[in-house]
């Protein structure tokens, strides 16, 4: 074991991983990040196939427009000027085919009002009540918001409380307006009788207020943020799995990992899953019902995706999502059955420095649920035999044909495929089923869904898209809400919006 004793020890080199060991280290903290996997990023990582480089997860980002809450965040973090993002189209950033229509959602909250009332113009007044509950509550969210914090409680308890399925429902009886309020619950893995308002509020607000497409794959951002750590005098280290934490009387002391090698630290921060990170806690340090619900946390579902490489200008290049419902129903989730699998896509159009007419590359991602690989789960990875590749080949060309039928222009020009399953996601990101938000918010059992920052043992903290929220949003304010546990809440959010 070496003799150096860290500052701060973080497990796992996801978003938030990250940022805490670039808002730590430049706060003259001594920090060590340990990544199980080769490369760092968590789901911020590309790979290559088939002579594309796509990404596996993080696709856009929401509210990069000068001074909104991630530019100012990125600013603080010193990356901002160094990423290399396009804006989206501001006409539809996301357009969705719903059961045999198209809706799209423009970049701004009034062309967005404009946008649904020329769509549904005998529907003014829902309208007008569903943007002021978007409005109200994240104008309620301190963090969103950048202010001092008042209640370490993210947001009103009503939002929290309330599904968002509910409250569209309550706004107008016009489903089809309801639809269109929905349609963008990929970004959320909505689920009709789970997911709070909350969730969809803070999402949804975050992508209309101006919506950014990484070029050239989200790595840059690991890059920059891993380049900020080193920097600062901080260490990062991949191939390093944490197995284990160890303790003394009541105190964290450090970790160790599966090689062997032993971290010590004063604090540790878990940037993995609660129910991984408290697998490796002696069962002493925790009450046992906190334990236990650590461990039974419910994930949000998995997916199935597609990484499609195409022939040379077969086609063209869109600065827009696409969101596909064949039925008139955006919860997809919600009665998503093996049978009727898939009704819903979403095509992904990475852009490329290189070209600005045509796209070689194309993701395409819909829901799976982890039940339907968990008969291979025990199997090594790239050698779970013939069945399973059988099984995924069909499972593929099922969602391909939903794909052409919409996109006949992707017919005869895929030259290669990478398909992932849930069990890629839960290998490569290392959440337990694959989940592709990490936890599920119920808003039935707000309390019992929601991890904090801290626990009962006074050295150990949580980040990442665990706590609070997903996505480059919650992650980011997850990781303030961490490190002001070190720096002090307020001190940080005032230093962001000095910088
Ligand atoms: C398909 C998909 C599409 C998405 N699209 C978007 C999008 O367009 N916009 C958006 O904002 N968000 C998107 N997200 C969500 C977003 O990518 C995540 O919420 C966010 O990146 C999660 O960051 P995190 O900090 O929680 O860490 P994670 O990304 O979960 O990373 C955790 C890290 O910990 C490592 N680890 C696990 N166990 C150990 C261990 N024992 N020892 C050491 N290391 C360990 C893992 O290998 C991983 O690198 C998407 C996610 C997916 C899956």
């Amino acid at each position: 074991m070496s003799d150096t004793i860290y500052d701060v020890v973080i497990i796992g080199s996801g978003l938030g991983g990250l940022q805490c060991g670039a808002i730590l280290s430049r706060h003259g903290y001594k920090v060590c990040v340990l990544e199980k996997n080769s490369k760092f990023g968590g789901t911020l990582q590309g790979f290559n196939s088939h002579g594309c480089r796509f990404g596996t997860g993080m696709h856009y980002i929401g509210s990069l427009d000068k001074g909104q809450v991630i530019d100012k965040i990125f600013r603080y973090l010193g990356i901002r000027e160094k990423l290399h993002m396009q804006r989206m189209d501001p006409k539809g950033f996301d357009v969705f085919g719903i059961g045999g229509k198209e809706y799209s959602y423009p970049i701004g909250m009034e062309a967005f009002r404009e946008q649904l009332h020329s769509y549904f113009p005998n529907e003014t007044v829902a309208i007008s009540k569903y943007l002021q509950e978007m409005e109200q509550t994240t104008g309620e969210v301190d963090l969103y918001n950048l202010r001092p914090l008042k209640n370490i409680m993210p947001g009103n308890s009503r939002s929290l409380n309330t599904g968002v399925f509910k409250l569209l429902r309550s706004l107008t009886p016009n489903q089809e307006l309801q639809n269109v309020l929905g349609a963008l619950n990929f970004e959320y893995a909505g689920e009709k009788d789970k997911t709070p308002f909350y969730t969809h509020a803070l999402i949804n607000k975050h992508f209309i207020d101006s919506a950014w497409k990484f070029v050239d794959g989200s790595e840059q951002l690991t890059n920059l943020l891993v380049g900020k750590i080193r920097e600062a005098g901080g260490k990062i280290i991949q191939k390093e799995k944490v197995t284990e934490i160890l303790h003394k009387d009541n105190l964290l002391t450090g970790v160790k990992t599966a090689g062997g090698q032993m971290y010590r630290a004063k604090h540790i921060i878990s940037n993995i899953h609660p129910a991984l990170t408290v697998g490796m806690l002696d069962k002493s340090l925790l009450r046992p019902s906190y334990r236990k619900r650590m461990l039974h946390l419910e994930s949000t579902i998995s997916a199935f995706s597609l990484h499609l490489s195409l022939k040379e200008n077969s086609f063209r290049y869109r600065n827009h999502n696409y969101h596909f419902y064949e039925r008139p129903d955006v919860w997809y989730t919600s009665y998503y059955s093996e049978e009727n699998w898939p009704e819903f896509f979403y095509l992904f159009v990475p852009k490329v420095s290189t070209s600005d007419e045509y796209a070689a590359c194309v993701s395409i991602h819909t829901y799976m649920k982890f039940e339907e690989v968990a008969r291979w789960q025990d199997l090594p990875l790239k050698r779970r035999g013939e069945e399973y590749e059988t099984w995924k080949a069909a499972k593929a060309e099922k969602l391909l044909d939903l794909v052409t039928q919409q996109f006949p222009e992707l017919k005869g020009n895929v030259t290669g495929i990478n398909i992932s399953t849930p069990l890629t996601f839960r290998d490569y990101i290392g959440t337990p089923d694959g989940g592709i938000y990490g936890t599920m918010k119920d808003y039935h059992h707000q309390l019992e869904s929601y991890v904090g920052t801290k626990t009962r043992i006074p050295n150990l903290y949580f980040t990442g898209q665990n706590v609070n929220l997903h996505g480059a949003l919650g992650v980011s304010m997850s990781s303030l809400l961490t490190c002001g546990e070190f720096i002090g809440l307020n001190k940080l959010i005032r230093e962001v919006n000095e910088a």
